[in-house]
């Protein structure tokens, strides 16, 4: 039996892990954390029974004290109550699944406890990678990726030694956008940019995928968790999101995994690992796909994709100056304060004005947050 306590249990990702665990008779859930979402958190509290769950805020936390009072369900809330579950006794496992930057201080807790980390929250390696593997190495914990396109390379590299690939290909759908001008991109709204043609998603990765700044955050999370210089990861653009990314090795054989576009099976594996169990779902029918396509990305118009791979060329402080910066933008577009052009437009703009540190320590990293995040708002209002 492998015990989960999940960090952002009512998301898009937090809520296929639990339909997951659902399946399985050998996993059980010890705990979960979100922010605001009550009422689906006492259902899953209902359904699950974990020893523990922690909200954003503790007026919540009292509503769900008085409406659990007949379980044994301990409630907490804020930081404290979000660090209590990512370093939960009982857990085996810690599913990071929150979104954004807000992972980063959970996700090191838990790494601290010992625990394995399935990992869907990108920013936190993307902006503290270089703090957080050499930690995760001395703790002893794996980090497994959740995303779809790591989980491809991980299970890629199964049996192969790492020293010997020779390029990562990591593969993009295009998002909805895909072929479009920049005269084209300047009239898009929120609600064409939230349409994902073949992945089902929370808003933030949503936008991120319609701006290929998606993918570029996870070429830096590619980075840090296969140990690849980023001038190795090619991206291609896939739109039938059939291939979910391969390796390419040393004697010039490409493995990748294929499947369904379907997150579940990529957190089923993490909690799995390193075995393969079975999953319910569709099969994939190559009949109907008929055909896979590859594409060069357009990283003109989608400069976002570039700024990314520059931000990791240049190191320190700078992807987090890219990721925070596209984190404000972003909340700044889905409230409708800013133009779908202007987020790359802002991410570099920040990446031009906010100083540059070379190894910076977790304050650092979470001072050029704040100082990015201050900068993006001052240029929006
Ligand atoms: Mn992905």
């Amino acid at each position: 039996m492998k015990s989960i306590a999940i960090l952002g249990s009512t998301g898009s990702i937090g809520t296929q892990a639990l339909s997951v665990i659902a399946e399985m008779s050998d996993l059980k859930v010890t705990s979960l954390a979100c922010g605001r979402n009550i009422k689906l958190l006492e259902e899953q509290a209902r359904k699950f029974m974990p020893a523990m769950i922690s909200v954003e805020r503790e007026e919540d936390a009292k509503i769900l004290r008085e409406n659990l009072k007949e379980l044994p369900i301990e409630v907490l809330s804020g930081d404290e109550g979000l660090m209590a579950v990512a370093a939960d006794p009982k857990a085996d496992m810690v599913l990071s699944a929150l979104v954004g930057m807000m992972g980063i201080r959970p996700t090191i807790a838990a790494i601290k406890a010992g625990k394995d980390i399935a990992l869907a929250n990108k920013e936190t390696l993307v902006t503290a990678g270089h703090l957080i593997m050499p930690m995760a190495k001395e703790a002893g914990v794996k980090i497994l990726p959740v995303d779809s396109e790591h989980s491809a390379i991980f299970q890629s590299l199964k049996g192969n030694r790492q020293a010997l690939i020779r390029r990562i290909l990591l593969t993009a759908s295009g998002g909805p956008f895909r072929g479009m001008t920049e005269e084209q991109l300047a009239n898009v709204t929120l609600e064409d940019a939230l349409k994902n043609p073949n992945w089902s998603m929370g808003k933030k990765v949503t936008i991120d995928s319609a701006t290929m700044i998606n993918k570029g955050l996870e070429v830096m999370e590619a980075h840090w968790l296969f140990d690849v210089p980023v001038n190795r990861i090619q991206v291609l653009v896939h739109p039938q999101s059939i291939l979910h990314s391969a390796v390419e090795f040393e004697d010039g054989a490409i493995i990748g995994q294929m499947g369904p576009a379907d997150m579940r099976i990529p957190i089923h594996y993490a909690f799995t690992y390193p075995h393969r169990g079975e999953l319910s779902g569709e099969p994939l029918d190559l009949f109907a796909v008929k055909e896979l396509t590859f594409e060069h990305p357009d990283m003109e118009t989608f400069y976002g994709l570039q700024l990314a791979f520059d931000a990791q060329l240049t190191g320190g402080n700078m992807p987090c100056v890219f990721n925070s910066a596209n984190e404000a933008a972003v909340a700044a577009f889905l409230d409708k304060k800013i133009s779908f052009t202007q987020i790359p437009e802002l991410i570099g703009s920040a990446m031009m004005e906010i100083d540059y540190e070379d190894n910076p320590d977790l304050d650092v990293v979470l001072a050029t947050e704040r100082d990015t995040k201050a900068f993006v708002k001052s240029c929006i209002s």
